[in-house]
């Protein structure tokens, strides 16, 4: 009896049983509704292929994104004090940190990763939005002070992904002076004549848009990020008044000359390279040759057998209309040849 129960009925017991299927490998688009599968989700960055709508990515995944073959180092980020004003509100101020920090596996809200972005040397600062709404304390703000300090040890562009809800409320006044301090770290970056780039994220808001976040050399917005200082709502009691759909989202930042580019996801770590080589390399790479004065400019060679490539079809307007004032020209340069 005891072969039976305690082997051949829990396999029976398993061949029956119906299998588990875990729940998270569909996820409902926030915008349009329609359900993905993970699989496909993570290959598209998660920006949603039915209606283009950009999802919030993890920090690891935003960094393998953005550097070469997704291979970075994360820097070491100096401790701070933790709790260090003892506040409490409905918790401790130190449960929370506990899970947050079981949470997200994190110690704190920013990562710092050095690397290669397109073969350039680059020190990016990302927040991660899922410790604690990604808010700045003082380990933030020690964070970003490394990163700055980072960048210009190694010569390199720092580049800053912010995705915050602003000053972490916890630690009061000492969060608020994070807002000065890293403004000077990303300063001493610009005086050490390094680009300082900003990739804003959804979403930006509160002490981080009124600081560093806003001091980009460039400030590229990722399509449809919400970036603002106070929420909507807020602003419409002070104001009394009902703002547009599209109000504090990257595109209507773009429109009233707040930020530089806004772009799509999947072209982001390329344009960040352009922009990289442009603000980096402002020589050409070879020696440029000035031809004398007098010289003939050099003709392009051609193949001897040019007379039997046809003529280029007809570009100008469909009516065939000549450009205004080009055939009375032609015909004067001729008249002057003939002479
Ligand atoms: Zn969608």
């Amino acid at each position: 009896m005891n072969w039976l129960t305690n082997y051949v009925k829990p396999k029976l017991r398993d061949l029956v049983r119906p299998k588990e299927i875990p729940d998270n490998l569909w996820h409902k688009c926030t915008k349009c509704g329609q359900m993905i599968f993970h699989r496909d989700l993570a290959k598209n960055h998660h920006v949603c292929q039915h209606c283009g709508h950009h999802m919030r990515l993890s920090v690891t995944e935003r960094l393998e994104l953005l550097f070469d073959d997704g291979k970075y180092t994360r820097a070491e980020l100096p401790k701070v004090k933790q709790d260090p004003l003892k506040f409490s509100d409905r918790r401790k101020y130190k449960d929370r940190i506990k899970e947050a920090n079981s949470k997200t596996k994190e110690e704190d809200a920013l990562v710092v990763a050095h690397g290669k972005m397109g073969a350039q040397n680059v020190v990016i600062a990302a927040f991660n939005f899922a410790y604690m709404g990604g808010s700045m304390g003082t380990a933030v703000g020690e964070g970003l002070v490394a990163a700055s300090k980072l960048a210009i040890v190694q010569d390199a562009a720092l580049i800053v992904v912010p995705a915050s809800g602003g000053a972490r409320m916890q630690e009061g006044i000492l969060s608020l002076m994070q807002m000065a301090r890293t403004t000077i770290g990303v300063e001493r970056v610009k005086e050490a004549g390094l680009p300082y780039i900003v990739v804003l994220t959804d979403p930006t808001t509160g002490g981080v848009s009124a600081s560093f976040a806003m001091l980009g050399d460039i400030a590229i917005a990722e399509s449809g990020a919400v970036i603002g200082f106070a929420g909507r709502r807020v602003i419409e009691q002070t104001i009394r008044e009902q703002l547009p759909d599209d109000f504090q989202t990257a595109e209507y930042l773009y429109e009233h000359g707040m930020v530089d580019m806004v772009v799509r996801r999947h072209e982001l770590r390329p344009t960040l390279i352009n922009v990289l080589s442009l603000l980096r390399h402002t020589k050409p790479a070879g020696d440029l040759v000035e031809l004398a004065h007098g010289d003939k400019p050099i003709e392009p060679e051609v193949e001897d057998n040019i007379n039997d490539i046809p003529p280029p079809p007809d570009i100008r307007r469909p009516d065939s209309e000549p450009l205004p004032g080009t055939e009375e020209k032609d015909e004067k340069d001729e008249d002057h040849k003939a002479d």
